[in-house]
């Protein structure tokens, strides 16, 4: 009682803007909504465009909370992370602050799928976001509640139904704000409403209210975009000193912890220092307790779409009965006593999530400090979206994050910069932009939602990007960060030099590893090694042989150092990429074919259904549709991707 009790009164509570925290001025070039992982970003992102930024958010000290798990990155999500650092974002380095156990997952696959992930402190990775936002130029923060958003209509025949941003209007009768653009990142707080077993309330995270009817109102019924409702939930957190770790297997992080930012050569927390997870298994038992707990789970029995990839266990339960499932015990901060059960969300009554629990043996005695729930929220459908992200028919309102469909802090994040690079442009009137999928999943995440939309929370993946041997980890300064300072104006000159360095530093160290070019014999014998075959006529570079397996840069350096020792700073890079070089020579090649090839003509009657079978069905239904003139307008039809398009192109170019 006392657990649903503190829910209750945190969502009761009224948002207030405190002295100290009101806005200083009335009229911003972009004001953004929502202090989560998609308006930080967003936020810090439109001041460093330029743009004169208000943050308005319902509590200063919830901005940068992680709501659910306490780790970033991993496989796909780890990529975005780098991607938004390489464009100068704060979560990358917020991750190198706060990271408190790092590993590299996927690594028995190759460095291009490779997942950089770590746990979290919660305090430090908050603290850290705080304080960079406080310190940002151009940037206010306030506290307060949006209840309404403000809309002009434009007076265009030849387009009706269209309308401008003007503002905000915040809770408690307080004058407009007025605002050239305006982001939206609610988050889970649309019309948010929370579940714990058979009660239900409005709330947007657990304390925290939902986000004002208001907004949902103008969104719906003033600019006529469509709403859909999805769901998620969280576990419960134990304590670890309830915890019988002896009957868990201990999961160590990586001894040479790797950090997420371009900027940082080691992460705040020493290796030494880095704490442990722990894996456990469920029983019959939990299976038995869910079974018992559904009547009393109305968050269970709703139809609303849940994360597919991040089930609670009463779906992996009913999906798959009879199998036990893996749990991570994750530490949630250096000193907390606090575990995650990852792999746990539940929403059962309190007593029952108990009961769960103690189902598992090292679980026995566990106790709870705070039961899971769940939450169900208003998002508004992407495809509504261009790929500014601002919506298509009201210019200067932008949307990111959760609002749009995603799940996950790095997809919220991702889509917070680059809403906040094209709010600030449109600002201040320069031509908006787009990322193409062809260089960085951050493209690829908004080509899929504004093509595409949802029907499910979506989160990333390496398998939703065709080009992914190209969009590597290691390189994301190399794609983003020189095109950042250039062409987008989101990266500081600091970070810029760095990157022009590296990249001149690669290209020098590839000159020389190409000039250094000998018979496979005398490689044997320099390199003391019998791994580069025997019958291998003609010469070898050195560049081609550190594309085999055994062969590392240091091996080379440590007998030509004369030559490549001085590039030894780009070990694992020079490896990585001379392993890559190949093949996605032939993908950038392919690309360009494309491009080359825009104006080809597509015959109306080809026929689509015999393409490829590596065509998914979607595509040939959608050319077999739409039946496109030239190939240029094919690569403009929602949910064509770049890989169909090279399989068409080859088809149409083996037919003529
Ligand atoms: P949020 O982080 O939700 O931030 C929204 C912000 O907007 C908040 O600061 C809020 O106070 C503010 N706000 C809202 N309305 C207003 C308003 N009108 N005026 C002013 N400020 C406003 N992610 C996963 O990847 N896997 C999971 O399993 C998972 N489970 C979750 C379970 C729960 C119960 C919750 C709450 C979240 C879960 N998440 C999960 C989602 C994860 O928290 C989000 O993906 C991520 O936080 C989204 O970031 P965001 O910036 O879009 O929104």
């Amino acid at each position: 009682r006392k657990w649903w009790s503190s829910l209750r009164n945190g969502l009761s509570r009224v948002s207030r803007a405190p002295a100290g925290y009101r806005a200083i001025h009335r009229r911003y070039d972009v004001i953004v909504v929502g202090g989560g992982h998609a308006g930080t970003e967003a936020a810090a992102a439109a001041a460093r465009v330029g743009a004169e930024t208000l943050l308005v958010t319902q509590k200063i000290d919830t901005i940068g909370a992680l709501s659910c798990n306490p780790s970033l990155g991993g496989v796909g999500k780890g990529q975005l992370v780098r991607e938004v650092d390489a464009l100068d974002g704060l979560c990358g380095r917020a991750g190198d602050r706060a990271g408190i156990h790092f590993s590299v997952l996927n690594r028995s696959k190759g460095p291009a799928v490779w997942g950089p992930r770590a746990q979290l402190d919660r305090q430090r990775y908050r603290d850290f976001i705080q304080a960079e936002l406080l310190a940002t130029p151009r940037l206010e923060v306030m506290e307060g509640s949006v209840e309404e958003l403000l809309v002009e209509e434009e007076v265009d025949p030849e387009r009706p139904g269209r309308h401008r941003v003007t503002g905000i209007r915040l809770a408690g009768h307080t004058p407009p704000l007025e605002a050239s653009s305006v982001i939206l990142t609610t988050g889970t707080f649309l019309s948010g409403f929370l579940f714990l077993g058979q009660t239900s309330s409005p709330g947007g995270r657990i304390g925290d209210p939902p986000s004002s009817s208001g907004l949902s109102r103008t969104l719906k019924e003033t600019l006529g975009l469509q709403v859909g409702r999805l769901r998620t939930g969280t576990p419960p957190r134990i304590l670890k000193d309830s915890v019988d770790l002896t009957l868990a297997t201990l999961h160590p992080p990586d001894q040479h912890p790797t950090p997420f930012s371009f900027l940082n050569t080691h992460t705040h927390c020493k290796p030494e220092e880095q704490l442990p997870c722990y894996l456990v298994r469920t029983t019959p038992g939990v299976d038995r307790v869910v079974m018992e707990s559904l009547d009393d789970n109305s968050h269970i029995q709703q139809d609303t779409k849940g994360p597919r990839y991040c089930p609670s266990i009463e779906s992996r339960v009913l999906r798959f009965p009879g199998r036990s499932h893996q749990v991570w015990l994750e530490p949630e901060g250096m000193t907390s006593n606090l575990l995650y059960p990852q792999g746990l969300s539940m929403t059962m009554p309190p007593d029952m999530q108990l009961r769960l629990l103690r189902q598992i043996p090292a679980l026995h005695r566990v106790e709870i400090s705070t039961p899971g729930y769940g939450v169900q929220y208003d998002y508004v459908c992407p495809t509504q979206l261009c790929p500014s992200l601002q919506v298509k028919t009201t210019q200067g309102l932008f949307l990111a994050g959760q609002i749009n469909g995603t799940t996950g802090y790095e997809e919220a994040a991702a889509q917070g910069l680059w809403a906040g690079v094209n709010a600030a442009r449109s600002a201040l009137a320069a031509p908006l932009l787009a990322l193409s999928r062809t260089e960085s999943y951050i493209g690829v995440l908004i080509d899929d939602l504004v093509t595409r939309g949802v029907t499910e929370p979506y989160r990333m993946f390496t398998s939703r990007a065709e080009f992914r041997t190209l969009l590597r980890p290691d390189n994301a300064d190399l794609r983003l960060t020189l095109k950042g300072f250039e062409e987008v104006g989101c990266v500081s000159a600091q970070r810029y030099n760095e990157a022009v360095r590296v990249k001149e530093g690669l290209e020098e160290a590839f000159a020389t590893l190409g000039s250094l070019s000998r018979s496979p014999r005398d490689w044997r014998k320099t390199l003391e090694t019998s791994s580069i075959s025997q019958s291998k006529g003609g010469t070898l570079t050195a560049t081609e042989l550190l594309q085999y397996n055994d062969i590392t840069y240091d091996d080379l350096a440590a007998a030509l150092p004369e030559s490549l020792a001085p590039f030894l700073e780009f070990s694992q890079r020079l490896k990585i990429e001379a392993v890559y070089r190949p093949h996605c020579e032939l993908q950038k090649k392919e690309i360009q074919r494309i491009q080359r090839e825009e104006g080809m003509y597509l015959s109306p009657d080809l026929d689509y259904l015999s393409l490829p079978v590596s065509l998914s069905n979607e595509v040939r239904e959608i050319l077999d549709r739409v039946r496109p003139t030239t190939l240029g307008a094919a690569t403009r039809l929602p949910g064509m991707t770049p890989a169909a398009i090279v399989h068409l192109l080859n088809f149409v170019t083996q037919k003529n």
